[in-house]
């Protein structure tokens, strides 16, 4: 694994080469997305590994990332696709990850997705709503099919996390709480062969710093299984979502394989070692081979505050603004130094701030924003008038594919014609 690193000048390198040469060839300007899909490909066989000779796979969360390059580095890792809209399914399986390998999430799928779903197959649609479960009957039944189906079980459990990525407590909109869990078994038995229950999910959240939550949640699946079983119904997996944590910058977090080797432990320790295990991770397959890459536009200082205004805003990477979050800014030709300056974006809203950061004393031309494989361009929008970002994915030390910015041409074209 590599992803960001320097070089022996202090240059910033992504992959082992220096982000400025990796510019020069791929010809892109600034602000620009650089992937290591080496890295991504590391990453998803190390966690493959880890679940030794166990029975199960990798379902990568699309939503995390969903360029073509990074999907098809995933699926030829060996790793298969959560996937939450039609979309994210046709370039799953565009990406060829086999249907075997994909399931589908979301509070509101609608019936396209549902046919898309439903006609190819797919490993399992999560129910998140016992009033679902009538819908995606009849749709299977309107197709002449069985669906496959899992249920996504809420396990109220609060974790220590931003508030706007806990997904697994009693309020959130995800899900079904364990004290509907009988009227929906009855439910899916009304779906008679329409419908087959082949496994139990649910996904607690997001930047998980350790296993601990993670097998709370994962003991509800459990028991649930376990109660399942003792009404003689047969179960083939249980899924128990992603939520994995990186390191930021701030502390360190547990590895992605410490996660599944403790969900292993704990099925093999609830009689439940013959089940195929699911983990679907998203942030730890690919923010830390990430990184956006923005120039300086201009400097301001005012009292003791010095701020320094950059080409990349909250509607490229809208993690801090949405969530607070903290991306380490550092300048891409030499290593950072104090003092350290307020980042700002050229958006016009004043939560489009990255914070303080360590640039040096005289401005560099351009900087990088590290740890931003993740929910960087999946979130990104046109707000202000600003054109989507290029995306470079960096291959063996070498640009292997480069999706340019649509330009501004093209989203002044649109608006006026709209
Ligand atoms: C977002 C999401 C994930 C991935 O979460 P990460 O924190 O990126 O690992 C997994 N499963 C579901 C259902 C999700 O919505």
């Amino acid at each position: 694994m590599s992803g960001f690193g320097r070089d022996g000048s202090g240059r910033a390198t992504l992959g082992g080469r220096a982000l400025f040469e990796l510019r020069a060839e791929a010809g892109v300007g600034t602000p620009a997305y650089f992937y290591d899909l080496d890295a991504v490909a590391d990453a998803t066989r190390e966690l493959c590994a880890a679940f030794g000779a166990a029975p199960g796979f990798v379902a990568y969360a699309v939503k995390a990332n969903t360029a073509g390059s990074i999907v098809r580095a995933v699926a030829q890792a060996g790793g298969g696709a959560d996937v939450v809209s039609g979309g994210e399914l046709r370039v799953a399986l565009g990406a060829g990850v086999g249907p075997e390998r994909i399931v589908m999430s979301g509070v509101a799928k609608q019936d396209w997705e549902l046919d898309l779903a439903i006609g190819h197959g797919i490993r399992a649609i999560q129910l998140e709503s016992v009033e679902e479960i009538p819908r995606v009957a009849a749709r299977a039944r309107a197709l002449g099919k069985t669906a496959r189906v899992s249920l996504r079980i809420n396990p109220d459990v609060e974790i220590d996390s931003h508030a706007h990525i806990a997904t697994g407590h009693d309020e959130a909109k995800f899900g079904i709480v364990a004290r509907d869990l009988p009227t929906a078994f009855e439910a899916i038995g009304r779906g008679a062969t329409a419908l087959a229950l082949d496994g139990l999910s649910t996904h607690v959240g997001s930047m998980l710093t350790t296993p601990t939550p993670y097998l709370e949640s994962a003991r509800v699946v459990c028991s649930a299984a376990r109660e399942l079983r003792a009404r003689g119904k047969p179960l083939a997996f249980v899924d128990l979502g992603g939520g994995f944590g990186i390191d930021y910058g701030g502390a360190p977090v547990e590895p992605p394989p410490a996660f599944v080797r403790a969900a292993l432990g704990l099925l093999a320790e609830q009689g439940l070692g013959d089940l195929a295990l699911v983990v679907e991770p998203g942030r730890s397959l690919v923010a830390p081979f990430g990184v956006l890459v923005a120039s300086v536009v201009q400097s301001k200082t005012s009292g003791t505050r010095r701020w320094c205004m950059i080409d990349a805003g909250m509607n490229d990477l809208i993690r801090p603004a949405l969530y607070g979050a903290r991306h380490r800014i550092e300048p891409v030709e030499r290593a950072p130094s104090a003092p350290e300056w307020q980042v700002v974006g050229p958006v016009c809203e004043s939560s489009d701030d990255f914070g303080l950061h360590p640039l040096g004393g005289e401005l560099p031309g351009v900087v990088v924003l590290r740890d931003a494989g993740a929910y960087g361009f999946t979130m990104a929008s046109e707000y202000n008038g600003r054109p989507l970002p290029a995306e470079v994915f960096v291959a063996g030390g070498k640009v292997a594919h480069v999706s340019r910015s649509p330009g501004v041409e093209a989203w002044v074209e649109r608006r006026l014609g709209a």
